[in-house]
């Protein structure tokens, strides 16, 4: 049985879990929001160790140390630019969810936190991104039980805090 949370805070203040996911670009060179917070806290070893990765397309994860920050890793997955929402957004943020889980799951991790990814920069509507985000991570808890134990949905701001806590309340329906 796979704990779900929803909290609002900083994801690189979280000091319970293995992997953080990081809402990189697609540089893996780091950026604004939370790819800039991630950097800031992890610390110069952390550009090092993403520099010999060369960059990351949309959809994939990659994953390195967690240097300066309390988890094991950090695994980047890039988002895709909200283009109106007929390019392929909500594939290609699924696989951003369900890669991240996998390649959490090559690495052992039991635990592991998530921003909302592509709600920022990349301009994804928050409600529509926490549907994808919900369902996607339910999906793969239920096909693959046993690997992760506790999963952590870290929102900003208070809007999307209400909007994951809605969604977790309605079981079965997303
Ligand atoms: P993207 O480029 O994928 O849109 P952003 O970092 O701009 O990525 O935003 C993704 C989400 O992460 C936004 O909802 C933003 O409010 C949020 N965010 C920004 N900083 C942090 C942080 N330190 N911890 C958790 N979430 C954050």
């Amino acid at each position: 049985m796979t704990m779900i949370h929803v909290i609002k805070g900083d994801i690189t203040r979280l000091t319970d879990v293995d992997a953080i996911v990081n809402a990189a670009n697609s540089s893996l060179l780091g950026g604004g929001g939370v790819d800039g917070a991630v950097h800031r806290a992890a610390g110069p070893g952390l550009l090092e160790e993403c520099r010999a990765l060369h960059g990351c397309p949309a959809g994939e994860a990659r994953v390195t140390g967690g240097y300066r920050l309390p988890g094991r890793y950090i695994i980047h997955t890039v988002g895709p630019v909200w283009r109106g929402g007929e390019k392929k957004e909500a594939e290609v943020l699924a696989a951003c969810y369900r890669n991240s889980l996998e390649a959490a799951a090559g690495k052992r991790v039991t635990s592991i936190a998530f921003p909302a990814i592509s709600t920022g920069i990349y301009g994804y509507p928050k409600k529509e991104a926490a549907t994808v985000a919900v369902h996607t991570v339910r999906s793969y808890l239920e096909e693959h039980p046993g690997r992760i134990e506790k999963v952590v949905f870290v929102l900003f701001d208070d809007e999307s805090l209400q909007i994951y806590k809605e969604l977790m309340k309605k079981r079965g329906t997303v």
